[in-house]
């Protein structure tokens, strides 16, 4: 008989690329979101739950009437930014969720096998060159604080109950479904604006400005530097991880770090512009409360499944701004009038 999986935050970037490696595994997947699919996602052959996490009793009658042999926990406040606007929110979704989802695998479905997306801002700043399942954790934000609660809920149930409840600490991870909201997509789009020869986009910033405006990314800064994934292998290594025969915690990431400044660098190489007449640093967009500083080390995960990275940044990054090129010139192509968009 066929598996059955639930993957909560179906809608976001991991979940698309979940649902999508589930299906072709022959699951039977039912996929939650607060909404309506969004068009193009991978529909054929889904069950969507639309309904409120936080509401107890939707909860549990998405796990009492799917019975999962699978769940895949998603959803989240998943900007830290974000998380100081709704702090509330983000503790009954990143923290208070995964406990619910363990509390309820024990009363319905105990042997279902529980994924938590854990994070690597759970860390915070620099205690150790590269970070692993046993470093020091110093959260920084409400987002990394709650998701530090979800990370060490689940091995607690796992623990003292025995539930199949694993965590991945999820290192940055990108691709063409990475929401605008994040520098990296602003980056791929901003590039790819420039190369269709926009000087002004017409999707904007959280500030209301055009994220490519007269011609200039405006970004905070440069130096930051991040452990980049594609988020495509992180779906696999999800997968892999809920079908070891041992429940347990892995961290997730490549074990490279690469500044925001190289992220750039690359995405205007790879449409043949130079970055440095396009991005400029706004101190006001400096964020205290960011990492500075993120680098996996993947040793357990290598060990355990043999596991390497299959996309290489660079070719990450130009993917993000090649799909960002071809829905441009798409939308140029369509309302070439009505859209806004102005031509330099
Ligand atoms: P994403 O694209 O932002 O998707 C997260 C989904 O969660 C959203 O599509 C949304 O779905 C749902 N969601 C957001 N706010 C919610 C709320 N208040 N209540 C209920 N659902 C809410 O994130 P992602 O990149 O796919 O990340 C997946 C998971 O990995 C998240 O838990 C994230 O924190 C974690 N993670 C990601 C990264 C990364 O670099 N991508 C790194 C570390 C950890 P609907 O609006 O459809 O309900």
């Amino acid at each position: 008989m066929a598996k059955s999986a639930l993957v909560t935050g179906a809608t976001g970037q991991d979940g698309r690329y979940l649902v999508d490696l589930l299906r072709r595994y022959d699951y039977v997947v039912h996929a939650q979101s607060r909404r309506a699919p969004l068009p193009g996602a991978a529909v054929d052959g889904i069950q969507w739950h639309v309904g409120d996490l936080t509401s107890g009793a939707f909860l549990e009658r998405l796990i009492a009437d799917t019975q999962p042999d699978e769940i895949y926990n998603l959803a989240a406040v998943s900007r830290p930014i974000m998380s100081w606007q709704v702090p509330r929110e983000t503790a009954e979704i990143n923290a208070f969720l995964p406990q619910n989802i363990c509390e309820l695998l024990l009363k319905h479905k105990p042997g279902c096998r529980l994924f938590q997306a854990s994070s690597s801002d759970i860390f915070g700043d620099g205690f150790s060159e590269r970070q692993d399942e046993h470093t020091h954790c110093v959260p920084k934000s409400p987002y990394a604080v709650a998701k530090l609660y979800g990370h060490r809920i689940v091995g607690a149930y796992r623990k003292q109950y025995g539930l199949h409840a694993c965590s991945g600490i999820l290192f940055n991870h990108e691709s063409p479904y990475r929401p605008l909201s994040f520098v990296s997509q602003k980056i791929a789009y901003a590039a790819a604006a420039a190369a269709c020869g926009l000087k002004d986009t017409p999707e904007l910033d959280e500030r209301g400005r055009p994220i490519l405006s007269n011609g200039k990314l405006l970004l905070g800064d440069l130096g930051v530097r991040r452990d980049f994934g594609f988020a495509g292998d992180y779906a696999e290594v999800m997968y892999m991880i809920l079908q070891h025969p041992t429940a347990d915690d892995f961290v997730i990431g490549t074990g490279e770090d690469h500044s925001i400044q190289e992220f750039c660098e690359l995405a205007f190489q790879s449409v043949g512009l130079d970055w440095t007449d396009y991005v400029s640093v706004d101190p006001k967009l400096i964020r205290k409360t960011d990492n500075h500083y993120t680098r996996a080390d993947p040793a357990k995960l290598r060990s355990v499944f043999n596991w390497r990275p299959k996309v290489a940044f660079p070719d990450l990054v130009s993917s993000m701004v090649q799909a960002r090129v071809k829905l441009l010139q798409d939308e140029m192509a369509s309302k070439p009038r009505s859209s806004g968009m102005k031509l330099s």
